[in-house]
């Protein structure tokens, strides 16, 4: 009996799978900034190292949950330890997902660029302003409106990164729930699983009792009484013998005759049911 369940197999694991560190649109991205921004919880099933700068994440694999470490490795890229060889694609996947090399991730990342531009844009302008170099009135009005369009540009994407902050935390927070859920569901058929081999154990053990008691029971009957019930037992669907309860055989739920029932109680030897033939017992 193969049992199916238990401890997840533990495959080999990958010697060394990275994953190279770029959005969507191929912007490079600080992998250590990722695992610190807002929507990466430091809950299970994540864990952030900040002493190593690692995050350690469980993945729900299809085979079994796996828990990976993710450290920066070479430049641009990121290293993953502890992936198991035959789900390396699907490592490189979720773990792309969770540091969000994604669409919002690339959204986030783009607009925090132009933010630091805007921002160091304003700070030059700021300074021309008041180093001295500009002594036109007229030149110094454009400056100053110059300035305040950078600052409506700077509050609109700060807005625009926000917005894109709270989808991507609503999501984590979906996706940890999920997580959790699938590792409470896999904890339980685990569990379905043991008590399913405990109870197929027990029915085994009970099967081999019974078959003994009845070798036993069989030795004390007579052969040609035995050999009548094995081949009605045959015939008649597994059942060659039954009780006689109120004048009805409770094989074939038939009354049996008056005449029938007197016959019976008067006769010696075997007594078969007048409709189906069975053995009965009186
Ligand atoms: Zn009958």
């Amino acid at each position: 009996m193969g049992r199916r369940g238990g401890r997840p197999r533990r495959g080999p694991l990958t010697a060394a799978l990275e994953l190279e560190l770029r959005g969507a649109g191929g912007e490079p991205v600080d992998l250590w900034r990722t695992i610190q921004s807002h929507g990466l919880v430091d809950l299970p099933p994540m864990r952030i190292d900040d002493d190593a700068r690692a995050l350690e994440v469980t993945l729900p694999l299809r085979g079994a949950p796996a828990t990976v470490r993710v450290r920066e490795g070479r430049p641009a890229w990121a290293a993953v330890d502890g992936a198991p060889e035959a789900g390396a694609a699907e490592v490189s996947r979720l773990v792309a997902h969770v540091l969000r090399l994604d669409e919002l991730g690339r959204d986030q990342s783009r607009f925090e660029h132009e933010i630091d531009s805007l921002t160091r844009k304003e700070q030059d302008e700021q300074t021309r302003m008041f180093d001295g170099s500009i002594v036109n009135a007229k030149e110094l009005e454009a400056l100053e409106h110059e300035i305040a369009s950078v600052k409506k540009r700077r509050s609109d994407r700060e807005d625009e990164v926000l917005a894109v902050l709270e989808i991507v935390e609503r999501l984590e927070a979906d996706a940890a729930a999920a997580e959790r859920e699938s590792i409470r569901l896999r904890a339980e058929a685990e569990e379905a699983a043991h008590s399913a081999a405990a109870e197929l154990a027990t029915v085994e053990a009970d099967l081999a009792r019974r078959t003994d008691e009845r070798a036993a029971i069989a030795l004390e009957i007579e052969p040609e009484v035995l050999e009548l019930y094995e081949s009605l037992r045959r015939q008649k669907k597994g059942i060659g013998a039954a009780a006689l309860v109120d004048g009805v055989c409770q094989a074939c739920h038939e009354h049996l005759s008056a005449v029938e029932l007197d016959r019976i109680k008067r006769a010696d030897g075997i007594r078969r049911c007048e409709h189906c033939r069975r053995i009965l017992v009186v």
